[in-house]
């Protein structure tokens, strides 16, 4: 299967920089299903065009039992379109040989990757499962002109009629990156299929690509839907999330009900005991109070240095405070902040200012989208992670999945998970008996329920946990945010 790339931005050899592929090299790459090679046919200033060419080993498929199912009979495993039409082998073929440009990273031209640049995509041979109208449906709306054409299937016998695969050509003004996600992404779907099992971190990965267009595409539905196989389980749950960014409602209910849990928490009552790690206001007679946040934090971060770890992802990250102050410590070398909503994540963006970073900045300090409900091999790797104030927010049931992913999965070697302590509730007199205290948390859970099911966690997974009170400490009540440290005991 071929895919050709043209763009006559000025110079045009810069679309060379951008792939990351040399415009005077051919270069192979193999894959696990056979091999791809990158070229340019032509390499010029005002015109620049790269070529992916995508072998499928159809004999090796059927070995590794990864071809076709054999619908159509034995022969249909050996003889099939898979090793020419454009499918879920070419979306993998460009996350692999173009994964750089796909995530948006530029070492030579930085100033270019979120740029619209003019572009033209041929593909040889696209199976558009519903014809050239789900074409025009899914490209049109993000901006291509699009154009579609299909010969017979064999010349030398017309009376077959045309073929059923069409050469599609592509054109917009895109950054670069956004016309690979939007490739990767509507490729299978045109194809509707997919060589590969779909399980729960395809969510994540639709959820990723589709960031920034999917969620607004009129067609999100059929997207979702053939994309994950039409898995309902999978398909449920990308639609929330989906739709929770798209209808733009959630956002200003949801910065009032934020608003409303930072004023009740805000007076920490006179006399109480000073967390670990926060500073002592005492010590400084202009220092107000700190917030229960700014202490919730103080104690977190505190907690993630005396662990010793030198990376550390905040899952769950919201609009990025604690970030901020994982970013001035120097002790941690690589930082990660995770968010399933993705504008919550540009705020982050905003408040620290992540435009003016240079490159080093920005590779030490990743932003990523994703659930954590959904495995995801991004959060391999760190030494800590930090879950602050977050797990309240998600269904009791998918405690379960929540705890795979990060404890099964991910399996950072210190994870501190705060939660509110619902007994603590009671000293708030603006707050109804039994309410929450934000309008989307799930739970509130007592001490005693924490405990055990950070007890029960822990031994799932082969950790050690301890337990630890923020904010001012109620003799018999506790404090208003509990906290959890969960130390892994074998190496990983
Ligand atoms: N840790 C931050 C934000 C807490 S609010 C702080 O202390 O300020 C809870 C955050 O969890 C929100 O930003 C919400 O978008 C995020 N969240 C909810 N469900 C999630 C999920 N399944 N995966 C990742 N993040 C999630």
């Amino acid at each position: 299967m071929l895919l050709t790339l043209t763009t006559t931005h000025r110079p045009a050899t810069d679309l060379g920089h951008l792939l990351r592929k040399h415009p005077e090299r051919v270069q192979s790459f193999t894959l696990n299903f056979g091999r791809a090679r990158v070229f340019y046919p032509e390499a010029g200033e005002s015109r620049c065009t790269a070529a992916l060419l995508v072998e499928v080993d159809p004999v090796g498929l059927v070995r590794d039992r990864r071809g076709p199912s054999g619908e159509g009979g034995a022969l249909d495993q050996y003889v099939n379109d898979r090793p020419y039409a454009a499918s879920s082998f070419l979306s993998v073929a460009i996350a692999e040989v173009f994964g750089t440009a796909l995530s948006g990273v530029s070492r030579e031209r930085p100033e270019l990757v979120d740029r619209p640049l003019p572009l033209a995509v041929t593909l040889a041979a696209v199976p558009c499962r519903g014809g050239e109208g789900v074409l025009r449906r899914l490209f049109e709306p993000l901006g291509y002109r699009v154009e579609a054409s299909r010969g017979p299937l064999d010349p030398s016998f017309p009376e077959w009629g045309d073929s059923p695969y069409f050469r599609v050509s592509l054109e917009a003004e895109v950054p670069l990156r956004r016309l690979l996600a939007h490739l990767y992404v509507l490729i299978p779907v045109l194809d509707d299929d997919k060589h590969y099992w779909v399980g729960d971190d395809e969510v994540v990965k639709l959820l990723r690509h589709g960031e920034g267009w999917l969620p607004a595409h009129p067609e999100r539905d059929l997207i979702a839907r053939r994309y994950l196989k039409h898995r309902r389980a999978l398909v449920a749950d990308a639609l929330d999330q989906l739709k929770d960014e798209g209808d733009g409602s959630p956002a200003e209910t949801e910065t009032a009900a934020d608003a409303a849990e930072a004023l009740l928490e805000s007076p920490a009552s006179p006399g109480r005991e000073l967390p670990i790690g926060v500073p002592d206001p005492q010590s400084d007679p202009d220092a107000r109070e700190p917030s229960l946040n700014e202490q919730r934090l103080g104690t977190v971060l505190a907690v993630l240095k005396g662990s010793g770890a030198e990376s550390v992802a905040d899952l769950g990250c919201g609009e990025g405070r604690l970030l901020q102050l994982l970013i001035r410590e120097r002790q941690f070398g690589r930082i990660a902040g995770m968010d399933v909503s993705h504008r919550t994540l540009e705020t982050a963006a905003e408040r620290m200012h992540r435009d003016r970073w240079s490159e080093a900045q920005r590779a030490r300090v990743l932003l990523l989208h994703g659930s954590l409900l959904y495995r995801d091999d991004r959060l391999r790797g760190f030494d800590a992670a930090a879950v602050v104030e977050v797990i309240e927010h998600l269904d009791a049931p998918r405690l379960a999945a929540f705890e795979r992913v990060v404890f099964g999965h991910a399996r950072p070697a210190t994870v501190v998970i705060t939660t509110p302590n619902r007994e603590y509730n009671v000293t708030w007199p603006t707050l109804p008996a039994g309410r929450f205290r934000h309008r989307d948390h799930r739970f509130e859970w007592t001490r005693a329920e924490f405990r055990s099911w950070g007890a029960a966690v822990a031994e799932r997974h082969g950790y050690e946990v301890r337990y630890l009170p923020v904010g001012p400490v109620d003799p018999s009540l506790g404090s208003p945010t509990q906290m959890a440290v969960f130390e892994r005991r074998t190496p990983s």
